[in-house]
């Protein structure tokens, strides 16, 4: 349920109000906006009687909110919500890119990786330590020796890093890390989400191979309910019948979650496509879509990469995708 109060209102009459929620076991969301302050209502909201709401002199309208989620629905918050990501704002009329390669190899690689996505203007650096792989015999990642390395190459470069966790027994290593990726394999992993709605760490959540849009708001629902609020997410693809891509980019899935959701989306045309070629153009029309950001594989020798290397641009690929992508932002 949501309650949009009057401007000007009293603030004690708002005390009162709460106070009265509060003892029927609902607790408060209170966003104050430019143009209304909407109180979202969480908790068992059906005894409440709407009415008697309504008729309050500080109340303008009251609505019940069919979404199962709150924290996450527009309709609670309407302003777009910014994350910070160390010192890098996503969201809100904030563009960010996210790029490096898909795993840390050696510091060499995150070394060549890490200046070259910097000097063509990433503003987040990613690298995979933790690698949920298919098969048990591919290269798991390097683990926190990946994790060691990318704090590394953050000292050298000022860029704010991001990578995967995917077990909570591992989150000690994850302590400077500025942003923790939720992969799409672990998107329902509800424990998980949960342990991490108990961190201050922004969450990059990405969606689930096979997930609706409504579940991937409602994963963000756990995050957020345990207490993070700072979850920026993530369309990276999802099954579809088609086989020509490793998945299928789901550009629609841009303007539906910023319809339904404050939070910031951002797009990874590396996963959803699978080949290097198709990543500029997906990058493209992602940002023409209305983007909060991206997130691209970048590799300095993609045919030896450890992990993606199909998918993965080399620097001066990257590059000039950055290039046409500024030129996109330029004219929305
Ligand atoms: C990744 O970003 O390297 C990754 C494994 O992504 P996803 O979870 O989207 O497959
Ligand atoms: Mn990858």
């Amino acid at each position: 349920m949501i309650v949009i109060l009057k401007k000007g209102y009293d603030e004690r009459q708002l005390d009162e109000l709460r106070r009265w929620l509060v003892n029927e076991g609902i607790s408060i969301q209170v966003n104050a906006g430019v143009q209304s302050t909407v109180l979202g209502l969480i908790g068992d909201t059906s005894a409440v009687d709407l009415d008697l709401i309504e008729a309050l002199e500080i109340v303008e309208t009251v609505k019940r909110v069919q979404e199962p989620y709150k924290k996450a629905n527009r309709k609670f918050h309407p302003a777009d919500s910014t994350v910070m990501v160390g010192d890098v704002p996503v969201g809100g009329g904030h563009f960010a890119v996210m790029a490096g390669p898909c795993s840390i190899e050696s510091p060499e690689q995150l070394c060549v990786v890490a200046e070259a996505v910097k000097a063509a203007g990433a503003q987040i650096l990613r690298g995979g330590a933790f690698k949920p792989r298919t098969s048990p015999y591919a290269f798991q990642g390097m683990r926190e020796s990946g994790i060691t390395l990318l704090l590394e190459a953050k000292k050298q470069t000022g860029l704010p890093i991001v990578t995967e966790i995917m077990d909570i027994s591992h989150m000690d290593a994850f302590a400077e890390v500025d942003l923790i990726q939720v992969g799409a394999r672990n998107m329902q992993n509800f424990e998980l989400l949960k342990e991490l709605g108990h961190c201050k760490t922004p969450i990059l959540l990405k969606r689930g191979l096979s997930s609706t849009i409504s579940e991937l708001l409602m994963s963000a629902e756990y995050i957020m309910a345990g207490g993070n609020e700072n979850v920026i997410l993530c369309e990276r693809g999802i099954r579809t019948f088609e086989t020509a891509t490793r998945n299928t980019q789901d550009i629609s899935a841009v303007p539906v979650v910023k319809e339904l959701s404050h939070l910031p989306m951002i797009v990874d045309p590396s996963h959803a496509t699978g080949f290097s070629r198709y990543v500029k153009p997906l990058a493209l029309a992602a940002t023409a879509a209305g983007a909060d950001g991206l997130m691209i594989e970048v590799h300095n020798n993609p045919a030896k990469a450890l992990c993606d290397g199909s998918q993965s641009l080399t620097p001066p690929q990257f590059e000039d995708a950055i290039g046409a992508i500024n030129k996109i932002l330029a004219a929305r």
